[in-house]
């Protein structure tokens, strides 16, 4: 019972052959185990929340997106998607302990979901420090000044950042590409564009969006 309490591990039974007291006690607890083993793989299929922001996990991330993608495709729509990334988060960590780093992560998701506040947009995290909004039918230069809003706002925060190299609080950093959907161009690929933006904005500098230059083309791993 240790062990299975230690490890999550909800799998398995107890061994236990004679048919007394205790082998009736053993087969309650046995049964209860196929209980918790079922109720949690239950919630780890329906829970699409993220524990430490309470906005939208990977799995919430990747169900919108198969969705969003056959509605753009379909609609003609565009979709566009923005990827956000703390800037030096690990020397925060470092400098502020962890605890710190989370509730930067808390209040940085709480930015995301202000700006981005149509019922059709998706907010997500999808990484430690990484953060993705899918825009369905928004035109690039749109998105790209929503990106420059979230960034304002946590600037704006102030929280201070004494291990940032490019500034005395805590920034973040947005890559953005827009497209149509078609059958050479997937969503998936969009992200690695946009992907490919936020390293530029990285290099450029932080504390800033990049955007991805039209008209994009498959990625390479796409063709
Ligand atoms: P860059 O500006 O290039 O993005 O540098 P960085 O330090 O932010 O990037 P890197 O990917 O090297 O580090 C990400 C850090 O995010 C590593 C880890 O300490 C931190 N991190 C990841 N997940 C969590 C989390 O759930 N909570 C906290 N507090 N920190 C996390
Ligand atoms: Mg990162
Ligand atoms: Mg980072």
């Amino acid at each position: 019972m240790q062990i299975i309490r230690q490890t999550n591990n909800y799998n398995k039974h107890l061994q236990y052959k004679q048919n007394d007291d205790l082998g009736t006690l053993v087969n309650e607890c046995n049964e209860l185990l196929k209980h918790v083993s079922e109720h949690t793989e239950r919630l780890s299929t329906y829970s699409y929340k993220d524990a430490l922001t309470g906005i939208g996990n990977r799995r919430y991330f990747q169900e919108q997106l198969n969705f969003h993608q056959r509605v753009a495709k379909r609609k003609n729509m565009t979709l566009c998607v923005l990827v956000f990334d703390l800037d030096y988060f690990k020397q925060y960590n470092d400098t502020y302990g962890h605890d710190g780093g989370d509730k930067v992560l808390q209040r940085f998701a709480k930015i995301l979901e202000n700006t981005f506040t149509r019922e059709i947009d998706v907010v997500a995290r999808t990484g430690g420090e990484e953060f993705i909004v899918l825009l369905l039918d928004s035109q690039q230069a749109l998105a790209a000044g929503l990106a420059n809003r979230v960034i304002d706002k946590l600037y704006q925060q102030n929280i201070p950042h004494s291990g940032s190299a490019i500034s005395d609080r805590v920034t973040v950093s947005a890559g953005v590409a827009t497209s149509e959907i078609t059958d050479t161009l997937s969503a998936e690929s969009l992200i690695i564009h946009a992907d490919n933006a936020l390293y530029r904005a990285k290099h450029e500098g932080r504390n800033r969006v990049a955007q991805s230059t039209t008209p994009l083309r498959p990625m390479p791993t796409q063709l």
